[in-house]
């Protein structure tokens, strides 16, 4: 079994698409086992987005992030990881599959919807950094 962390951002909060994103995750038979919802702090950003403080959308990223509250889960199952990536979809809406979460809800590269731990060493570090 395997656990990996999904943050639905503050667009997918604000336009009621909770719901029908953990629906998603649960009708594929993943197993919350973690869920809260919080405002993220910069320092927190800061950390988890640690890979891209240097890039010049960081700050349209913070405040992006900061804008409203977020829900952050931590999902259970087989090779949890990388399906739950493949429900994600790309980064860029634009060029994520369709069937996908981004793919169905995004249009913005920035405003994406929902993140998800990209690897095995990702999700550890993320589960560790919102569930203390
Ligand atoms: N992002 C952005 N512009 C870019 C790349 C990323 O605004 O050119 C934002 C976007 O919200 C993305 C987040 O930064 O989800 C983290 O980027 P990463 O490359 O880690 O993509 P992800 O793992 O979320 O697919
Ligand atoms: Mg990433």
């Amino acid at each position: 079994m395997e656990k990996t962390l999904v943050i639905i951002k503050p667009d997918g909060v604000k336009r009621h698409l909770v719901g029908k994103i953990i629906q998603r995750f649960e009708e594929k038979g993943l197993v919350i086992t973690a869920l809260k919802m919080e405002t993220l702090t910069l320092s927190l950003l800061e950390e988890h987005y640690n890979h891209l403080v240097t890039r010049p959308f960081f700050s349209e990223l913070v405040d992006y992030m900061t804008s409203g509250p977020v829900v952050i889960l931590i999902l259970t199952g087989e090779n949890a990881i990388e399906i739950v990536r493949k429900m994600v979809g790309t980064t860029n809406p634009l060029q994520a599959e369709i069937g996908s979460i981004r793919g169905q809800y995004g249009l913005s590269h920035t405003e994406n919807v929902i993140h998800a731990s990209d690897s095995t060493a990702a999700a550890q570090a993320e589960i560790q950094r919102f569930f203390k």
